[in-house]
């Protein structure tokens, strides 16, 4: 039988029609591999296994029988534990959620349903999303599969890791600041943020509403092109969720798109991304990326966008805004485990001990910086002005594509760090999004890639570089992705 690391999408759903396995091999033999090898890395939380093999067997019922099979069915892949599906749990990493199971499906999980996907259980992340490392997890830490040493970034730590440790074909996170893109790149995975809106986000536990989007995280750009067209697309129960305007992504055909078509894209490089801290390792391979699409006749152009260093800055006051918002429901009372076996004097002394024992260090550290921010003594001084740096930091980007198609960054400025290096220290944990963030507040489409696909020596680290489009020009960085994972 195929080995599980050389199953991609593509080639599962190859394998499946022509018979080399059946689904139910496929994902028996994943869960073997899971059980062996997620004791080291910690990368699921929940594994959802007698559905998986139901599903499996009803695959291959439908193949058997010789009926239009869609590309994802049969397909082994692992779900962010703050994505719904319908009957099982859902926690976001967060104790206040440990108990809670979902009553709906997520429409990203509908819509995969539809495919026949098979959902092998829930990954790892950081409480709420809040983090890049996985380590704000309420739960367990999730390993780096190239070093254990390591983490595997985050905040959807658990579905990167599992992807490139072979436990999942492919995955599903979300992006608030990188947190698809970020983890991917530190484990050597493709990771695709989609255009703000292009997918909805109704089911997904929200973190920052106008930053949130969910994306794949795959072994291929091909895939990654697969995932992003069975999940996007206009929902009622999303009011941000549009169909792109003409001109969009929807006309072009994302998969292989030809040559003369993508060579006709610029690509802008912006000096400010290549600045002190920048890891010189990360800065040779991403030279080697420009070198190696310079083959292709691709032109490339230095750009600016100048306010890139206002972005985390911006990012941490409008963020933990909205979060505190989101946030608010849990309380115990609606949503929530309530801290039972303590003497509850009133309500407020209630709210304090379920919240207080219910979220971690983290979410708590986010929630007061939040209300702070929107108190009625600050708001003008720092939510009303994040709010016009993040006009500003979107405009870069604006006057940038007059001028070029897709813009090409380093995707974090490290390779994985060591696991408890920056856990204490917020701030230098903050800034391993630095590259990444930016796209968020524009509302962008960008994709994570590897440098180097199979050749990491031992002990190599994998590094990945970004592509950044216009809105709704997915098809722009996915073209530019499919012909470099072919250089
Ligand atoms: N590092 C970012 C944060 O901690 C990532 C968030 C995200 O994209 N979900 O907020």
């Amino acid at each position: 039988m195929t080995h599980l690391r050389d199953l991609t999408i593509k080639s599962f759903h190859e394998g499946l029609l022509n018979k080399d396995f059946s689904a139910l091999e496929i994902v028996r033999a994943t869960f073997s591999h899971i059980e062996n090898r997620d004791k080291e890395i910690g990368a699921y939380l929940d594994l959802h296994k007698d559905e998986a093999m139901t599903q499996a067997s009803r695959v291959d019922v439908a193949v058997a029988e010789g009926g239009d099979i869609h590309p994802l069915a049969g397909v082994p892949i692992a779900i962010k534990d703050n994505i719904l599906i319908e009957g099982t749990r859902t926690t976001a990493a967060s104790k206040i959620l440990k108990d809670y199971s979902a009553s709906y499906d997520a429409t990203v999980v509908k819509k995969l349903k539809e495919t026949q996907v098979v959902f092998l259980g829930k990954t790892n992340l950081d409480e709420f999303a809040m983090g890049s490392s996985t380590e704000n997890s309420g739960f367990q830490l999730t390993r780096n599969p190239h070093d254990t040493e390591r983490v595997p970034g985050g905040s959807s730590g658990g579905s990167a890791a599992a992807v490139a440790a072979n436990m999942a074909v492919a995955a599903l996170g979300s992006d608030t600041s990188g947190s698809v893109r970020q983890p991917a790149a530190f484990c050597g995975a493709v990771g695709l943020k989609p255009t703000y809106g292009a997918v909805s986000r109704f089911g997904l536990i929200a973190m920052a509403s106008s930053l949130d989007q969910i994306g794949p995280i795959t072994k291929t750009v091909e895939d990654a092109i697969i995932l992003f067209k069975a999940i996007r697309g206009k929902d009622n129960f999303d009011a941000t969720s549009v169909n792109p305007p003409a001109g969009g992504e929807y006309r072009d055909e994302l998969l292989n798109p030809p040559l003369e078509n993508v060579r006709k894209l610029r690509i802008g490089v912006p000096k400010e991304y290549f600045i002190d801290g920048l890891d010189p390792m990360v800065e040779v391979a991403i030279r080697g990326v420009i070198n190696k699409l310079e083959t292709l006749k691709l032109e490339f152009k230095e750009i600016s966008l100048p306010h890139t260093k206002y972005t985390t800055s911006c990012y941490y006051i409008i963020m933990p805004a909205e979060l505190s918002t989101n946030l608010a429901r849990f309380d115990g009372i609606r949503y929530g485990t309530r801290n039972e076996g303590r003497e509850i004097k009133n309500l407020i002394d209630l709210y304090k001990s379920n919240r207080g024992e219910g979220f971690g260090e983290e979410a708590r550290r986010r929630i007061l910086l939040g209300a702070f921010v929107l108190s009625a003594g600050y708001y003008e001084a720092y939510y009303a002005k994040a709010q016009k740096v993040r006009r500003l930091v979107a405009r870069d980007f604006d006057e940038a594509f007059k001028d070029v198609d897709v813009i090409l960054t380093p995707s974090t400025p490290t390779p994985a760090f060591k696991i408890g290096e920056k856990v204490n220290d917020p701030i230098a944990m903050y800034l391993s999004d630095v590259f990444t963030g930016s796209v968020n507040l524009a509302g962008l489409p960008a994709i994570s890639i590897p440098v180097k696909k199979y050749e990491l020596s031992d002990g190599e680290l994998p590094i990945s570089f970004q592509l950044i489009g216009r809105h709704f020009r997915e098809a722009d960085i996915l073209g530019i992705g499919q012909y470099y994972e072919r250089l």
